[in-house]
């Protein structure tokens, strides 16, 4: 028994590269933190193609793990197995997909017109993929390189554990060129999605655009904070700034708000979010629409003297990188600056960063001086966060992107 072991040890180490670290520099690993970066790295034993699997292994040759290579991104090494004798292959996608798509339950044991997240990337121990479903379709984006190598094998599985009428790839994200991976997008089996397809969420229902649509198409990441942070606005006058196609201003007029301006840069999101208000019975006279730039219009309302009861805001990313945090905090504080003036007194501020480099308490701060700038006297009234089907793995916090708080403010 030892020696078929042996013998089987020994053919995975001829047939697999193996990337060597630095001394000492396996502590993250240790933690099962799963990236390598190129400057842990000693050296590279054999020639791996990108996306092929290597084993990493200590200074003194212990196996840390089995990983994807990645020669033209910084980390070089996303770990798929700190196992040392887990076999990366068809059986080991499996159970992690499995896994992952067993934890997300589908809403009364029938999937519908749900949508959820099935697979979070490294939070689901799969570096690099996303999995979401749409109702009936299926959308994927290949981040990586590990997961851009191991595509028709994921894509093979899928169509058996998440059964759909079509799978489509969204995997034109500028991470792409980190990975020296170009931009892509399409059916990858089955038939293609229509250009908008039907949602529900809760009791409310969304067109999607999968195919061009910002992320997958939704920002379903902000599901559970939706109706909660509508039960504030029972009544109110709401300003939804950065509304895309209209998630909170449906859930707030449906909620029993009295009207929302539904602002976005952009017009092809805001013709959307038109229909998604038509679509929930929502009579037009309680919103209109504002293609304007939010910082700017924030002012125009200020100087109007122009008032809200509830505003919700929810920018794009702000921060790229750690290098732009401050800058980020400049914005935020700036437009929740705007914001607070703007409230009548007792009135809800719901805001957000979904920038994975500015922490929950950097953001606090940030809303805190932004308060003390404003001369309004602001309590939290929740803390918020990404949903439920978009985990953190302990190990890996950097899964942990989306902050929010509903304040009141006086
Ligand atoms: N709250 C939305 C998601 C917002 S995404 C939801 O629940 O679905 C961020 C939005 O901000 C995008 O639709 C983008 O078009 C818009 N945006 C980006 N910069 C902007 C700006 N300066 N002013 C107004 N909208 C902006």
């Amino acid at each position: 028994m030892a020696r078929v072991l042996l013998r089987c040890r020994t053919v995975v180490w001829w047939s697999m590269a193996s990337v060597i670290l630095k001394r000492g520099r396996e502590d993250s690993l240790v933690r099962r933190h799963p990236w390598v970066f190129s400057g842990a790295i000693a050296r590279i034993d054999g020639s791996p193609t990108s996306g092929e699997t290597v084993e990493v292994l200590t200074s003194d040759g212990v196996v840390c793990g089995r990983g994807a290579y990645s020669p033209r991104s910084e980390i070089t090494v996303r770990i798929w197995t700190f196992d040392p004798d887990e076999q990366v292959d068809e059986t080991f996608f499996r159970a992690r997909l499995a896994r992952a798509i067993g934890a997300r339950q589908p809403p009364q044991n029938e999937w519908g017109m749900a949508a959820r997240r099935l697979v979070y990337a490294e939070s689901d121990g799969l570096p690099g993929l996303i999995v979401d479903r749409y109702a009936d379709y299926v959308v994927c984006q290949f981040l990586a390189a590990g997961a851009e190598y191991w595509k028709t094998t994921i894509v093979a599985l899928l169509q058996d554990l998440a059964p759909n009428k079509g799978l489509y790839e969204r995997s034109d994200v500028a991470v792409r060129d980190k990975e020296g991976l170009p931009k892509r997008s399409g059916v990858l089996a089955g038939e293609a999605p229509p250009d908008l397809l039907e949602i529900q969420e809760g009791p409310h229902r969304f067109l999607v655009d999968v195919k061009a649509g910002h992320k997958t198409g939704f920002y379903l990441d902000q599901r559970d904070n939706r109706p909660r942070a509508a039960e504030y606005m029972r009544e109110a006058e709401v300003l939804d700034g950065f509304a895309y196609t209209g998630g909170f201003s449906v859930a707030a007029l449906s909620a029993g708000a009295a009207h929302a301006t539904v602002l976005d840069s952009s017009a092809g999101a805001l013709a959307l979010a038109r229909r998604n208000l038509d679509l929930n019975g929502i009579d037009p006279s309680r919103s209109h629409t504002e293609e304007a730039d939010a910082f700017t219009l924030l002012r125009q309302y200020r100087d109007r003297n122009r008032r809200f009861d509830a505003i919700v805001l929810d920018p794009p990313k702000f921060a790229g990188s750690g290098r732009s945090v401050e800058r980020a905090c400049r914005g935020y504080k700036d437009i929740n600056l705007l914001a607070c003036k703007l409230l009548r007194s007792g009135g809800v501020l719901v805001t957000f960063s979904c920038s994975q480099h500015v922490s929950a308490d950097l953001f606090q701060k940030t809303i805190a001086y932004a308060a003390l700038d404003a001369g309004r006297e602001v309590q939290i009234i929740h803390w918020l966060r990404q949903a439920s089907d978009h985990p953190t793995a302990l190990h890996f916090p950097e899964a942990e992107y989306l902050k929010g708080l509903i304040c009141r403010v006086w």
